[in-house]
């Protein structure tokens, strides 16, 4: 579990106020300090922070991984046209309301041989705040709208806008946990 730099802060943090004989600006600085780094860590997903993430491969080839967003869209198309003509294999990290839009455009991505990523069911505003239940709902719909559409599965998942928290974490742990119980 990842529980260990809360632990650590808050032990820090009793050392340093005691060190200082207390005082409430030693408060608002360990909490303000405190924040800083929840926050960081939820928006700077390489640090790994909440959840362990892929964000690089340590090659020495030089090569990079094309990966697209928040699709399909009617431009997708004209995307898969230029891999298609460059002979380039990229990841497509869907949204789920978005597939059912453009059902043709998935299929096409599949046949093409690209690989296929979740990116929840709506691109919520509001996702760093959900709950666990809510942000399992989100990417479970966005699985099955996969299987429906695509008759594929997919174990990438990419979180919108790159947030991760707690809740988030254990959405992935519930669903990696079902995943691997075979359901
Ligand atoms: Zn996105």
């Amino acid at each position: 579990m990842k529980h260990y730099p809360f632990i650590l802060f808050y032990l820090f943090c009793n050392v340093f106020i005691y060190a200082f004989h207390g005082g409430f600006w030693v408060y608002v600085f360990c909490f303000l300090a405190f924040s800083a780094v929840v926050v960081w860590g939820s928006f700077d997903i390489e640090l790994g922070y909440f959840v362990n993430s892929i964000t690089h491969k340590r090659t020495k080839t030089k090569e990079v991984a094309l990966t697209f967003d928040d699709g399909l869209t009617e431009f997708t198309p004209k995307f898969l046209d230029i891999l298609k003509e460059n002979n380039i294999k990229a990841t497509f990290f869907c949204i789920g309301k978005q597939i059912k839009k453009y059902p043709e455009t998935f299929q096409r991505i599949i046949a093409e041989g690209h690989t296929i990523g979740n990116h929840t069911l709506s691109h919520s505003n509001t996702t760093g705040l959900l709950s666990t239940s809510k942000m399992v709902e989100q990417i479970e719909k966005c699985d099955e709208v996969m299987a429906k559409i695509g008759n594929i599965t997919t174990n990438l998942y990419r979180p919108p806008f790159g947030v991760t928290n707690p809740n988030i974490a254990k959405a992935i742990k519930k669903l990696t946990k079902k995943a691997s119980d075979g359901m």
